[in-house]
């Protein structure tokens, strides 16, 4: 019997964790990556936004977080697979056959990102599936590609690709691009990139590797393919849930709803993070939920 289980080693997890460890609580944080630090690995723009650190990318700030989460006591399964979870009776059970038991639970799980879904999505990765504009651009260099969405994420990622791609094509489904203007404006001084609002992908083609995508532009028009090398997609992101749905009150849109203490609907679950939608999805938010919810925990156990 544990005090604490986390699911999720995020940065909201992993400072849940910390906090927990110093309020002196028996903790456990299941993790179903090799790697604690999720969208951390994601990350490859300098970090200048966390108040008293820079980093370079996700990768160096998670060496920092490492270096408190080695010298914590709390306990950490990483490659854990959680078959389902039973939030009222707080209890865990694992592919592995284990039965995991608590007396509070925190949803750490963060989010994904959302998928179109189409045929080739999934087999192309790798084989011209652009990851990340800032990552990948020297990859697709001298190369022509295309970038799905219209938020900042896909317009900047088109932006840090026109420094290098001889074209890129913004395809959105909206009627206007929804990224900020400091990134829509620097859009009109790039020539090589081209805008298809009102447009949607319905297909990536190509054998060993993307060659090409098939774009419906408006609808009623015909579908035309357009000759690529890579392909970026950024439209959005989704909360990992899966295990909770049904027991736990969301949100529209299926973020775990809370209160200003991290707490949800369920007695004793909380949940911390980009999970519960804050209002800035950031490491500082993740981390400040974090030591809120452990906070909460330690004076409602210490309170029994
Ligand atoms: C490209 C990019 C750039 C960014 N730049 C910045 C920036 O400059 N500054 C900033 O503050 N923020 C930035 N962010 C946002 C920041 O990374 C997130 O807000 C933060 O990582 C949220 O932390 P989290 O712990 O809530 O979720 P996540 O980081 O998503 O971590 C969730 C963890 O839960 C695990 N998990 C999920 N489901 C399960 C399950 N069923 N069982 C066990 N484990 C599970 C995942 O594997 C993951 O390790 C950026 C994000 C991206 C993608």
């Amino acid at each position: 019997m544990h005090d604490v289980i986390i699911i999720g080693a995020g940065p909201a997890g992993l400072s849940t964790a910390f906090w927990c460890d110093e309020l002196g609580l028996d903790t456990l944080v299941l993790e179903q990556g090799e790697e604690v630090g999720g969208q951390l690995h994601r990350v490859y723009n300098p970090i200048n936004n966390y108040l008293g650190l820079k980093a370079r990318n996700g990768a160096e700030l998670l060496e920092c977080f490492a270096a408190d989460v080695d010298s914590a006591e709390f306990d950490l399964w990483t490659q854990t697979n959680i078959t389902s979870v039973d939030l009222k009776a707080k209890r865990v059970s694992l592919a592995s056959g284990e039965e995991l038991q608590s007396i509070a639970i925190v949803i750490a799980t963060g989010v994904r990102p959302r998928e179109l879904g189409l045929p080739g999505e999934k087999e192309f990765a790798g084989k011209g599936m652009i990851e990340s504009g800032a990552r990948d651009r020297e990859r697709f260099a001298g190369q022509d590609v295309c970038v799905v969405g219209g938020g900042d994420a896909a317009v900047e990622n088109a932006l840090l690709l026109a420094e290098v791609c001889p074209t890129v094509t913004l395809v959105h489904r909206g009627k206007k691009l929804r990224a900020r203007p400091e990134f829509t404006e620097q859009l009109q001084a790039k020539h090589c990139i081209t805008v298809f609002t009102e447009s949607v992908l319905t297909r990536i083609i190509g054998g060993d590797h993307v060659e090409a995508v098939e774009i419906q532009r408006k609808q009623g028009l015909k579908p035309f393919q357009l000759a690529v090398r890579g392909v970026l997609i950024r439209i959005g992101v989704e909360p990992n849930t899966q295990l909770f749905s049904e027991q736990v009150k969301t949100d529209e849109r299926g973020y775990i709803a809370i209160n200003s203490l991290q707490e949800t609907n369920v007695s004793m679950v909380f949940a911390v993070g980009d999970v519960s939608n804050p209002v800035a999805p950031t490491i500082s938010s993740a981390t400040g939920a974090g030591a809120t919810a452990a906070k909460v925990i330690a004076s409602r156990l210490n309170a029994k």
